[in-house]
């Protein structure tokens, strides 16, 4: 039985289980455009029970015991994403998630990081992604710009739109996340109720020089989740188009 006192359980979207921390204080790489709509940062102030979850996360992050309940607590064979809120938040911290990962070759990690701005804690995430059982996502924007790092071309970029266009330095196989995703799903499903073309009045949203993420393009997909979809799980060298 998974002990959920520390891990969350992923919701329908991800299936996978996720360790958190509180939006925005533990995010160094934190720009204007992913700060004020952050996701997390919402979820906490709405319920109070899951800031003080990610509170008490933080504390065990800084703790001597942290590696140590992590090896022991994290499922077994499971996809795991570190952070759905928050991120890096120092080298310390990253090195502790590498000797995690070392020890839990049966779990895939993953993970998304605006910390790749900050020179310290890029070398090492890079000692972390090295791992073949772990896959960081650079998390980019118009203020990050590209990524100039050492060797960012090794990895996959996660761009946030927030007005479906997207900047031709993105690759093919880089990854959309739309901020304005549930206004165009709305859209559609209003067209459709007036029975009108909802691909006239919103069409999906497929591609924008990278790939879209599927959950994203505007309509539901019946049991799609993330641990089926792999783009962001598995390193880029399987990148599959869906
Ligand atoms: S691209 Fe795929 S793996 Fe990444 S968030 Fe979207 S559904 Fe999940």
């Amino acid at each position: 039985m998974t002990n959920l006192h520390h891990i969350s359980r992923g919701n329908s979207k991800t299936e996978c289980f996720s360790f958190d921390l509180p939006a925005r204080d533990t995010c160094p790489g934190m720009t204007k455009e992913c700060g004020p709509k952050c996701y997390a940062a919402t979820l906490m102030r709405i319920y109070p029970a899951v800031a003080t979850k990610y509170a008490r996360n933080l504390k065990l992050a800084n703790s001597p015991e942290f590696v140590e309940y992590m090896i022991a607590n994290i499922p077994a064979d499971c996809q795991f994403r570190i952070h759905v809120s928050g991120d890096f938040k120092d080298a310390d911290y990253v090195h502790k998630w590498i000797q995690i990962c070392r020890y839990r070759p049966d779990v895939t990690f993953y993970a998304y990081t605006r910390s790749w701005q900050l020179p310290e804690i890029w070398k090492a995430i890079r000692a972390l992604h090295s791992f073949s059982n772990v896959n960081v996502n650079l998390s980019v924007d118009d203020e990050t710009g590209k990524p100039r790092v050492y060797n960012a071309k090794a990895y996959r970029w996660c761009y946030l739109t927030h007005n479906d266009s997207a900047p031709d330095w993105m690759r093919a196989d880089d990854i959309i996340f739309r901020s304005n995703y549930s206004g165009h799903k709305r859209r559609r499903k209003n067209a459709e109720k007036k029975q009108l073309d909802p691909d006239t009045v919103a069409p999906l949203i497929h591609k924008l020089v990278g790939v879209v993420c599927p959950l994203e393009r505007g309509r539901d997909i019946p049991n799609f989740s993330c641990a089926k979809c792999r783009l962001c799980v598995d390193k880029p060298k399987v990148l599959q188009h869906v």
